[in-house]
This record gives structure tokens, C-alpha cells and sequence, in this order.
């Protein structure tokens, strides 16, 4: 089968409107080939977007699981970069919402859902309107805004088109029974604060910022090195700490310890640029449930005892103790007395009022404001 050179004026044409993508189809099932404009493609067929859809939904949920594609596509759009280098080779300098439009024609003509309308084009904000998209259909029976392939496509589009970073918002689904599916796009700043902040919002978990390269031995949550522990490890420190000092003082020791370490987290927040009280102490909270640490079934304030009432689910010490019939989240304790003492820059006591390990339904812990002491 002969090669059809593929220049600037078929460009032209079908931004133009002029020709469509069938003549530039090349179709070979015998070698199993099928090439648009001369790049190797394949049909998208319905159960393969379910199946990533779904993929994710297993330990997410159906929220999170529509941004972990939007992720995937991301790194997909910004493959677009080849196409880009090749309309530059043509002399091709097309304005970043007029690419986009470009890569949605083809992509609307191979099959991925309706054609894309530029409702609004500036240098920071992009607007683009399609009836439905494909994975709106696909995916309608979640009922919700699902188009994550296409905002993560937006994103990286947009990055390979500009080299900034772009967020999309998904401000109209068919999906979820809108008339349209819409998409805003906004040049922002990719700062560890945006990306935390949509972590507390509950719009990002934090497995989409974990840099993981098992092989060079490094993990990074947002820019920031992490490890992972094992749990056994608290059962460890506690049982090595009871031998040199004896039960109580140990207790002391780790809640001494793990509120220094909230408060420090908090600060490291702070230098970030998180100045609200409220915001710096549910980021803690977010963050250390996210990693594992504990989920947070209730929180509580009661104003006339100045006292602040968590009950926690699977604390990490409940769960590496098992039952032992008192009381074993010293740490916890002391995190999340450290978190809130440096989030609102008071002095309080952290107490564990109801244990897992103890026999109770859930881990209480109660944080007071603690008077200063006349020294
Ligand atoms: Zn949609
Ligand atoms: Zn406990």
C-alpha cells in the first residue's frame, strides 16, 4: 500500500471544514494495521474505557476514580506534542484553543463522541462545549459528571500546545443529565499548594501525587519525600520503649514525640502558604488518613468545654496492637494534639477517651485547651 504524503494543505482542509479524515484512512486488517494521517491508532472500544473507569473505582470512589483517569488521559494528551512539532514543520503556528479544536476534530472523526463548539478563547481560560462525549456515554449510568478522559486530554493538550500548566473543570456533563458536556480551561500555577488544597477539597486523593520509583529507592507525596512503614512498626517502639522506661512513662514518650511531629507537619504547611487555621488542621487530618494512618468517621466541638471530640476508625496503633484491653494510640493522640496546637497556635491536651484496643467500637479522642500555667 502505497505511503500518502501528508502536507499543510490537508491540514488546512479539514480545519477548514473542507475534507474529513476518511481519505487519510489506511486500513490493513491483514497486517493488522490502521493508520489516521499516517499515525498508527485503534478503534476505542466501549469495554476497554469501562474497564479503566472501573479499575479505579475499586479503591476509589466514583469521584476520585474520574480524576485518576483524568490523570491517565493527561499524560495521553500530552502526547499531541508530535503532532504539534509536525504542523510547526509545516510553517503551522496554530493559537492553543485552535490546536485543541484541531485534535478534537480528529479525534470527534475517529469515533471519541460529538463535535467540539470554542464557546470562549482568551490567553488564560479556554471554553469548549460538545454535546456528549464518548466516555459520557459509556459511563452515563454513574449518573454523575464522568468526563475525566477529556479533561485530562484538555490538560495535557494544553500543556503540550503552551508548556504551562492547565486545570479543566468538567462544569456540564451529559453524563449526569446536562445538555451539554462543557469544559474551563485555566492556565494556573502548579504549586504543592493547589495540589494540597484539592486533596482537602476531596477533588484529588493523594495517589495522584505520589511520585513512586521503587527501583531507585524514593517516594514523593507532593514534592515532599515520604517513606512507607510497616505497621508492626508501633507495636515495636512501644515494646522497646515499656523495657527501658515501664508502660506509662512510654506512653508519655510517643505522645511527647508524635505531637511534636503534628506540629511540625503544620509548620511545614505553613511555609507552603497556608495561613487558615481551619484549612492547615483538615489538610493534617487528610493527609495522615489518606496515608493510612486512621479514617476520620466524626469531629466534633463542643464551645462551652473548648474541647474538640474525633472518633476515629482503624487508628494505626488500634489496628497493630489488636485488643489488649486499654488504651494504645499514645501517637495518635499526640498527633493530632500537635496538629491542632500548631494550626491555631494554642496549648492543648490530647487524650484518648475510647480505644479499638480496649473493647470500645471506636478510637475517641478528646482535645482541650490546656490554660496556661502561671510559671
Ligand atoms: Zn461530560
Ligand atoms: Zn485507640
Amino acid at each position: 500500500m502505497d505511503k500518502k504524503k501528508i502536507g499543510r494543505e490537508d491540514f488546512e482542509a479539514l480545519i477548514k471544514g473542507e475534507k474529513d479524515i476518511m481519505p487519510y484512512i489506511e486500513m490493513d486488517p491483514a497486517a493488522g494495521t490502521y493508520s489516521v494521517f499516517g499515525v498508527r491508532t485503534a478503534s476505542n472500544p466501549n469495554y476497554l474505557v469501562k474497564a479503566i473507569y472501573e479499575m479505579y473505582e475499586a479503591n476509589l470512589d466514583k469521584k476520585l476514580a474520574v480524576q485518576a483517569v483524568r490523570k491517565l488521559f493527561r499524560s495521553v494528551g500530552m502526547g499531541s506534542v508530535g503532532l504539534q512539532n509536525l504542523l510547526k514543520k509545516f510553517g503551522m503556528d496554530l493559537k492553543p484553543a485552535d490546536f485543541l479544536m484541531l485534535v478534537f476534530k480528529l479525534q470527534h472523526q475517529q469515533g471519541w463522541g460529538a463535535p467540539f463548539e470554542l464557546v470562549e478563547q482568551g490567553e488564560k481560560r479556554i471554553i469548549i462545549r460538545a454535546k456528549q462525549t464518548f466516555e459520557s456515554q459509556v459511563m452515563k449510568d454513574w449518573n454523575m459528571a464522568v468526563c475525566g478522559i477529556h479533561q485530562g486530554w484538555i490538560e495535557g493538550i494544553l500543556i503540550a500546545a503552551t508548556g504551562k500548566n492547565w486545570f479543566c473543570l468538567h462544569t456540564k456533563c451529559h453524563a449526569k443529565g446536562d445538555d451539554v458536556c462543557e469544559f474551563v480551561a485555566d492556565q494556573v500555577e502548579s504549586s504543592w499548594k493547589f495540589k494540597a488544597q484539592a486533596i482537602v477539597r476531596g477533588d484529588s486523593a493523594i495517589t495522584e501525587y505520589i511520585e513512586h520509583k521503587p527501583l531507585e529507592g524514593k517516594i514523593k507525596l507532593i514534592d515532599d519525600p515520604v517513606v512507607m512503614m510497616p505497621r508492626f512498626i508501633f507495636t515495636s517502639m512501644m515494646n522497646s520503649l515499656k523495657k527501658t522506661m515501664g508502660e506509662m512513662p512510654a506512653g508519655g514518650v510517643n505522645y511527647r514525640a508524635y505531637t511534636d511531629m503534628g506540629k511540625e507537619n503544620v509548620e511545614h504547611y505553613k511555609k507552603m502558604g497556608i495561613t487558615n487555621p481551619n484549612i492547615l488542621a483538615d489538610m493534617a487530618f487528610a493527609f495522615y488518613s489518606q496515608m493510612g494512618w486512621f479514617r476520620i468517621i466524626k469531629t466534633e466541638w463542643n464551645e462551652a468545654a473548648k474541647t474538640k471530640t474525633m472518633t476515629l476508625e482503624h487508628t494505626v496503633e488500634s489496628e497493630a496492637f489488636g485488643s489488649t484491653g486499654k488504651n494504645v494510640c499514645f501517637c495518635t493522640a499526640g498527633l493530632l494534639a500537635g496538629i491542632v496546637e500548631s494550626a491555631f497556635g494554642i496549648k492543648v491536651q490530647g487524650r484518648e477517651i475510647k480505644c479499638r484496643s480496649k473493647g470500645d467500637e471506636h478510637c475517641v479522642f478528646s482535645i482541650t485547651n490546656k490554660p496556661e500555667k502561671p510559671e
